[in-house]
């Protein structure tokens, strides 16, 4: 009987749609939401479980044991059938988790469609009219205090701003929301609901980083950012294909951590530096959390001279105990030494991936 059943939800699994997780689109998902008919990962049963069994009923495919009547519910629904009825009027530029991104994405994704029912309706999805409103906590330009700060958007003005004092008339600051960037950073800012905004300012990249205490305001604020931008955008690009368009309404950075870097000449001692990755600019950092990076690295075609090479040119000081690699560009070679072996090989892996195109997996 038990047998019958489990060979029953394995058959299920191989129907259109249910060999992926219902949420976050990973392949061969274990787990079941059993009162919704879909099948899902462990990382999206996890979530399912912690929202409670008023809203999911999680149960392994493998290990639990299952009714008859789980089997049918299961059977006459599955992932394309709750797709229909959950994602009904999910927009555009609505940012769906992948498997690899931040977990509050994942969690507010899967809170917005069965707790929230937010894309069965579309007047709940308040972050596409074009204007929000509310406090953040701001980490200060000087100082490491996070603060609150009173932030407004506003699509037809094409700006994001925010207030010192929350009943001032002049905004501290009044950002082009064209020109910005927006990404989690939890990790940096050691905040699940980090949020990182940049943009240039007199021809340096200026870093903002906020946080919500609330995990939905904040990926409210994130799609509400990406919903005006992917508006303006329309707007300036009649002809443009939709999808091309949100591709572009935020850069997540391809990587980031800590290297060990010399000065031009290769005799200066190495400082330690926080390097992150955003498409073709490398740029590096005192501290993580700096408003201005302190350099800026572009990385053109490997055709032009940009490529790197494990261990350094002869003469040039050695970092001790560090795994060394160079980062030759046509203006200047920088030398580089990264804390592991692990290390060393991600980092040239992906910077030699973002000079030669063809390397691109
Ligand atoms: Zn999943």
């Amino acid at each position: 009987m038990a047998e019958k059943n489990k060979n029953a939800l394995l058959d299920l699994k191989k129907r259109p749609g249910n060999h992926v997780c219902a949420d976050c689109g990973k392949h061969d998902p274990d787990f079941a939401a059993y009162n919704i008919g879909i099948f899902i990962c462990k990382e999206c049963a996890d979530i399912h479980k912690f929202l409670g069994r008023h809203i999911s009923k999680v149960k392994s495919v493998k290990v639990d044991e299952w009714t008859d009547e789980e089997v049918e519910f299961m059977a006459s629904n599955g992932n394309l059938i709750a797709k229909r009825k959950y994602e009904r009027y999910v927009a555009p530029c609505y940012k769906k988790p992948g498997q690899r991104d931040y977990p509050i994405l994942r969690e507010q994704w899967i809170r917005a469609k069965y707790e929230r029912k937010e894309f069965m309706d579309e007047k709940q999805q308040t972050y596409l009219l074009g204007r929000k409103e509310g406090f953040l906590w701001k980490r200060g330009k000087d100082d490491s205090r996070f603060q609150s700060r009173r932030f407004i958007l506003d699509e037809e003005e094409n700006v994001i701003k925010y207030y010192v004092d929350p009943s001032a008339k002049e905004p501290k600051a009044a950002l082009k929301l064209s020109d910005i960037n927006v990404t989690f950073c939890p990790d940096k800012i050691g905040n699940p609901n980090g949020m990182q905004i940049s943009y240039m300012k007199d021809d340096v990249t200026r870093n903002l980083f906020v946080y919500s205490d609330d995990g939905q305001d904040i990926v409210d604020w994130f799609n509400a950012i990406r919903s005006a931008k992917f508006n303006r955008m329309k707007i300036e690009n009649p002809g443009a294909n939709k999808a091309d368009l949100v591709d572009h309404l935020n850069t997540d950075y391809t990587k980031e951590g800590f290297l060990y870097k010399s000065g031009p000449r290769g005799k200066e001692a190495y400082k330690k530096r926080w390097f992150s990755l955003e498409s073709k600019k490398l740029k590096y950092y005192s501290d993580p959390l700096d408003p201005h990076p302190k350099g800026e690295i572009y990385l053109g075609n490997k055709k032009d001279g940009y490529t790197t090479r494990e261990g350094l040119p002869a003469g040039i000081h050695t970092h001790n105990g560090g795994f060394s690699f160079t980062l030759a560009t046509p203006g200047r070679d920088y030398y580089l030494s990264a804390e592991t072996e692990e290390s060393r090989v991600d980092w040239m892996d992906i910077l030699n991936k973002t000079v030669d195109p063809t390397l691109k997996n």
